[in-house]
């Protein structure tokens, strides 16, 4: 099952350090800000990390069961 993806549009800085990680779940759009292309793109551990990345901790990821795994 996919895990949730919830970015924080707000925080965003638009750094695309998450795309770099997670190239196939998050784009970054032409605002500048990412977007949630696809919250099965990436393996869950790739797009995990890339949430935890963030610098502005803007990536929210949970799992089915409704755990937080990131940030
Ligand atoms: S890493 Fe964080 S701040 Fe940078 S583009 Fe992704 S969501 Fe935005």
């Amino acid at each position: 099952m996919a895990l949730k993806i919830k970015v924080d549009e707000d925080e965003c800085i638009g750094c695309g350090e998450c795309a770099e990680s997670a190239p196939n779940t998050f784009e970054v759009n032409d605002d500048n800000i990412v977007q949630v292309k696809d919250p099965g793109g990436d393996e869950e551990d790739t797009i995990v990390e890339a949430a935890k990345n963030c610098p502005v901790e803007a990536i929210t990821v949970t799992n089915a069961a409704g755990e937080q795994l990131a940030p």
